[in-house]
């Protein structure tokens, strides 16, 4: 790795867990790209990371937009010549409400709504792993978190919730074929399940806090040696089974 600051980008750094996955990484010292949807919202979460004495640099990015994530590509060259770290976080839920007086189940799921997951939870992650490894190839040196879940996990698969579940395993899966194709170099793609995360999406009840829920993105996002996993999904740290 180079010697000047890292650069980080991060998706859906507006709230929840990106917003506190950019704060802990300006802690570091690491020049964040914080990125969001909503314009407004990112300037927002700007001015509170600076209460609080950090500073990161705003984009506007919705991650199933084409158009934006080469808008951020053209600016992270122009601004910094590099990427380091790219944290795949944003996501939804879109299946939480049920549908038709049933719960989620995959019997009623409209295919609509399996195709908004997956355009932001797989594609969304897919189009940005696409658009900013060649800046991570020109330094030899990259760190991607795809940030995931338990619900997407194969060897825990239960039942409903399919937009999610499909989505996030899909993700995993894309974390695997990545890191194959990337094998032998430093840059390493990893999944992250981040626990039950007291979030909009989470919800109150969650059993984690923000930090918590961000340790082992992190973690993952800054590890250096040539014992940094590749390939791997990883709950506080360790690893789990897909
Ligand atoms: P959250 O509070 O609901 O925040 C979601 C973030 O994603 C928001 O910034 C949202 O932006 C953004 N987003 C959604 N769609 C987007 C799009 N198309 N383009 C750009 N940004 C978009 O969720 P969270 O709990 O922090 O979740 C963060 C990640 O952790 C997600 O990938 C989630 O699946 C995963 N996760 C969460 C939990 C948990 O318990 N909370 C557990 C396992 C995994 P807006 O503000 O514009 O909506």
């Amino acid at each position: 790795m180079a010697d000047a600051a890292r650069v980080a980008v991060v998706t859906g750094g507006n709230r929840g867990m990106g917003l506190e996955t950019v704060r802990q990484l300006a802690k570091l010292g690491i020049e964040v790209m914080l990125t969001s949807r909503d314009p407004e919202a990112g300037a927002a979460a700007v001015t509170d990371l600076a209460e609080s004495g950090l500073s990161a640099s705003v984009q506007p990015l919705d991650v199933t937009d084409q158009g934006q994530i080469e808008a951020l590509v053209e600016r992270i060259a122009r601004q910094f010549g590099r990427l380091d770290i790219l944290v795949n976080n944003a996501g939804i839920l879109p299946d939480s409400r049920g549908h038709d007086g049933h719960r989620a189940s995959v019997l009623v799921t409209p295919m609509e709504l399996m195709r908004s997951a997956y355009e932001t939870n797989t594609l969304g992650p897919m189009r940005l792993c696409q658009a900013l490894v060649p800046l991570m190839r020109k330094n030899g040196y990259g760190r991607i978190v795809n940030v995931s879940s338990a619900m997407g996990q194969l060897s825990e698969m239960g039942g409903e919730f399919p937009g999610y579940r499909l989505s996030k395993a899909a993700l995993n899966a894309l974390t695997r074929i990545l890191a194959a194709e990337l094998a032998g170099t430093d840059i390493k793609v990893n999944a992250a399940c981040p626990g039950w995360v007291r979030t909009d999406m989470g919800g109150a009840d969650a059993t984690r806090s923000l930090a918590e829920g961000v340790d082992t993105t992190v973690w993952l996002a800054t590890v250096t040696g040539e014992d940094a996993p590749n390939g791997g999904f990883f709950r506080d740290r360790e690893p789990i089974p897909w």
